[in-house]
């Protein structure tokens, strides 16, 4: 089979490799679809600890069912499937509550073990016994089904959120992920949707890719001033940060209405993770602040009903998709923020 074997930072090469045996309690997945992830592109050019190479990367799978287990039962060989990206012990307390995403010893598939970026996927005996591989109805398209899995992951952020009827949302970031976070805002019952990022380009973007309903460019206006002014003086409900910033989680907390729910979506650069805060703004306002990481598979099943049913138009958000051999040119598009989601068609 074909696979974009990773060797190391800035080093990728095509390779036929064997086709892996399925073992008896294993399922194959054939890729049709894996898009390119944030994390993909950081690995890509920067590695990272729990990817080891040579190892194939890529997590964001849609696909075919080519092989079950003779132990494995449930699954029909040519049914459509997606793949849960966490594998969790089984044993710890997080596993036991089936977030598998926080784990004490968390493993993903496309990091710890082989990925998407080939043309078969095997899921470990581990994986499939936690339900990792889920069934997709056939109306999905492939290409679609590759964004269940970030679109789980803001699901898993928006849930402690709890946005509602009548709720200002604003995402600062019009990535992906930031436009994504839009279009759930919207789905929970945000009224206004506020879009925030600093580049015009991807502004533009988020305009095309999404129904939010005001976009503001931070280089140009003060973005905790713009959202007062949107909010009659009263800030926003709930903030989602989809940008690896530090001003932007400041700002965040600064253009939070009382009672406001801000999730820290995107992590900060390791090097630099500290932000300094206001604390009485927490405080005073009852402001709560989340994190958000990975997701788990309820996730998934919530995340393919939106894509399924087009209720969140995953095709506004693929703006280009590519052979295996054009691996490197899509890590490229992807971090220089030129379109929205790359997508690998193996
Ligand atoms: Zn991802
Ligand atoms: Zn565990």
């Amino acid at each position: 089979m074909k696979a974009a074997v990773y060797l190391g930072p800035e080093k990728i090469e095509i390779r036929d490799l064997p086709k892996p045996d399925c073992g008896p309690r294993e399922m194959l997945i054939k890729v049709e679809a894996c898009a390119i992830c944030g994390t993909d592109v950081r690995i890509f050019y920067n590695g990272q600890k729990n990817v080891v190479p040579p190892t194939v990367t890529g997590h964001e799978i849609a696909g075919t069912i080519e092989q079950v287990g003779k132990d494995v039962s449930g699954y029909q060989e040519g049914s459509k499937a997606i793949v849960v990206t966490p594998v969790g012990c089984g044993r710890c307390k997080f596993c036991r509550a089936a977030a598998h995403n926080l784990c004490v010893d968390f493993k993903a598939i496309g990091y710890d073990f082989s990925g998407g970026f080939a043309e078969y996927v095997l899921i470990n005996a581990q994986a499939v016994a936690q339900g990792n591989v889920i069934v997709a109805p056939d109306s999905l398209e492939f290409d679609e089904g590759s964004l269940i899995e970030p679109l789980s992951c803001c699901i898993n952020g928006a849930e402690y959120l709890k946005t509602t009827l009548g709720d200002t949302a604003v995402i600062m970031g019009a990535g992906p992920i930031g436009c994504m976070h839009a279009e759930l805002a919207k789905s929970y019952g945000a009224t206004k949707v506020i879009i925030i990022d600093t580049v015009d380009e991807r502004v533009d973007l988020a305009k095309q890719a999404t129904n939010a309903d005001v976009f503001i460019n931070a280089a140009k206006t003060d973005p905790v001033g713009a959202v007062l002014e949107q909010t009659d003086g009263a800030g926003a409900d709930v903030i989602i940060t989809a940008c690896s910033a530090a001003p932007a989680q400041q700002q965040a907390l600064k253009m939070a209405a009382k009672r406001a729910r801000i999730s820290f979506f995107a992590g900060l650069p390791k090097d630099k993770p500290t932000i300094e805060f206001d604390s009485n703004l927490l405080h005073y306002r009852e402001i709560s602040v989340f994190g958000a990481f990975a997701s788990h598979a309820t996730d998934y099943v919530r995340a393919m009903a939106l894509i399924v049913s087009r209720k969140i138009d995953a095709r506004k958000l693929i703006t280009k998709r590519i052979p295996l051999d054009s691996i490197v040119e899509g890590f490229e598009t992807s971090r220089s923020g030129h379109g929205l989601k790359v997508v690998v068609q193996p």
